[in-house]
């Protein structure tokens, strides 16, 4: 491995963006942004102030009234603009997430195409805020329900998804009335300017969507901030218990999405091949910096040593490289320190079948596609979320023996089982502890229309993210009861009012 070159005068500064606007950052704080398929330092990132966290707040509290304000026939007609927009610049979107993340091209677009549906599911929003009425819930008096918008919320997203994350965040969000703080991943921020910069131009009003960048000191004047209604945080689990445990200890709403360590069980009727090819696939793509990554691959019976050899046969064939050429299917890592943390767990326990760095570019921050027989669940490679490309393997006997290593785990976010048995795959689902479960699925992110989310330590606070429970989230129910009596019959009652 080469060491980074520092590139000072190709660095590009990456701003705030305030009320509408490219903001330059005043705290005298920055961080670096690398292109890690080069190692090169790329741009510098401002650091923000609890003071310019402040101004971000501001602008998105004095545009709030007359966001809330628009009709939804407007605000509908806005979103569809800005789902045209994301939609014709997603090969754009998708080369600034490459040249930041590293994630090739193809999974990059992927990225904004999985983004792009929340932004499709909300241009339902007049059908989505529909409240309820009870027409004569008492003699002469009517109920109804309405959904209303909590005010200024923020969001914070962590380096893996820079676009589609903050999507399931700002677009349910907006289109619900609320106004947005976006604190992006330090580390690939600019996918969040250039969302800007695109609903500037599809017609949203300045100060409805504002992006901070930073770290600490940025998220902790959000979770503090008392103009802030609610946060929304996906990143690891002991950020996630933080970010949960400060923003309701200060009274706001919150939903934060934590790490994973998602678990494929592979019964002894499954199609080895197909089962293989899942394997490789959910568990190298991304470089296997997804929260539904497999991670872990349990083998049940004598579908071991052939499922290990299928895996062992398909790995050569991965295609590591820089994710701008085509021809590759896997990129490094987001930053040096990350890829030499992954590749610390091949030196500890469990058999090392295939080392991934024997076989990958020497620029940059890669590791290639590795793979990690006999683990068992007291290993640190079993027990830790890796988040890179290293496949864990372990061994059990039984379907109940499967079942117990997945709900003993403390994450719970997805699970997958692979078997040709309906009946045994009707009974994981209801067995299993994971807020998503595929059955010959092996990353079973939910469709747009449903929610995301998992279980256990991989999801605090009561609301999934996106989808219906998104809506739940970001709006706050009010029911009027109402009459219009005639005057005439109108007296003093004392009693407590009663509907019969
Ligand atoms: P991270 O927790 O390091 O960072 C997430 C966000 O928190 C970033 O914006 C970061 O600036 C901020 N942050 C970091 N340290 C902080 C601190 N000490 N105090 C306050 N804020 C802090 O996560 P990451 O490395 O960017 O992303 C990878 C993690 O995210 C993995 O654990 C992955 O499983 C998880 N993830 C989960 C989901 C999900 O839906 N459950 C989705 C994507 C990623």
């Amino acid at each position: 491995m080469t060491d980074v070159i520092e590139a000072p005068a190709a660095v590009k500064p990456i701003n705030h963006w305030i009320g509408g606007s490219l903001t330059a950052g005043r705290s005298g704080r920055s961080g670096a942004v690398y292109n890690p398929a080069t190692g090169q330092q790329t741009g510098a990132v401002d650091f923000a102030s609890v003071e310019e966290v402040d101004q971000a707040v501001q602008a998105a509290k004095a545009a709030f009234p007359a966001w809330r304000a628009m009709s939804l026939a407007k605000r509908a007609e806005l979103f569809f603009r800005i789902r045209e927009l994301v939609h014709d610049r997603r090969d754009t979107i998708a080369r600034i997430l490459t040249s930041e993340h590293g994630k090739v091209l193809s999974d990059a677009t992927g990225e904004v195409t999985r983004g792009l549906e929340v932004i499709e599911f909300c241009c339902g929003l007049p059908t989505l805020l529909k409240g309820g009425m009870t027409e004569q819930a008492s003699t002469g008096v009517d109920v109804y329900s309405l959904r209303q918008p909590l005010g200024v919320v923020a969001g914070i997203t962590p380096f893996n998804f820079p676009a589609m994350v903050p999507m399931w965040m700002w677009a349910p969000a907006l289109a619900c009335g609320n106004t947005f703080v976006l604190k992006p991943s330090e580390k690939d921020p600019s996918a969040s300017l250039f969302t800007a910069e695109l609903l500037k131009e599809a017609g949203v009003p300045d100060g409805v969507f504002n992006v901070i960048h930073g770290d600490k000191v940025a998220v902790d004047a959000l979770l503090e901030h008392p103009d802030i209604a609610a946060i929304s945080f996906v990143g690891s689990t002991p950020i996630a218990r933080y970010v949960y445990e400060t923003a309701t200890s200060k009274g706001k709403r919150c939903q934060a999405l934590g790490g994973a360590k998602n678990h494929m069980v592979v019964l002894p009727d499954a199609d080895i091949d197909m089962a293989a090819d899942a394997a490789v696939s959910a568990a190298y793509g991304s470089a296997g910096e997804r929260c539904m990554a497999v991670s872990m691959l349990v083998a049940v019976g004598d579908v071991a040593d052939p499922l290990v050899d299928a895996i062992k046969q398909r790995i050569p064939n991965v295609k590591v490289g820089d994710g701008m050429q085509p021809e590759s299917e896997m990129g490094p890592l987001i930053t040096r320190e990350h890829r030499d943390k992954v590749a610390s767990y091949l030196d500890g326990e469990g058999d090392l079948v295939v080392d991934g760095r024997d076989s990958c570019p020497d620029d940059g921050f890669f590791l290639g596609p590795s793979l990690l027989d006999h683990l068992t669940p007291s290993d640190r490679a079993y027990k830790d979320e890796i988040f890179g490309p290293v496949l864990g393997i372990t061994r059990v006997s039984s379907y109940d023996d499967a079942v117990r290593l997945v709900n003993e785990n403390p994450y719970g976010n997805g699970t997958a089982i692979f078997t040709r048995d309906g009946g045994v795959a009707r009974q994981f689902q209801f067995d299993v502890q994971a807020g998503m479960v595929g059955v010959n699925v092996p990353i079973p992110v939910p469709v747009a229309y449903y929610s995301f989310g998992g279980w256990k330590s991989s999801l605090f606070g009561d609301r999934h993210i996106y989808g219906p429970e998104g809506i739940d989230f970001y709006t706050r129910t009010k029911v009027v009861t109402e009459r219009w009596p005639d005057p005439a019959t109108s007296k003093v009652d004392l009693g407590f009012p009663q509907t019969r």
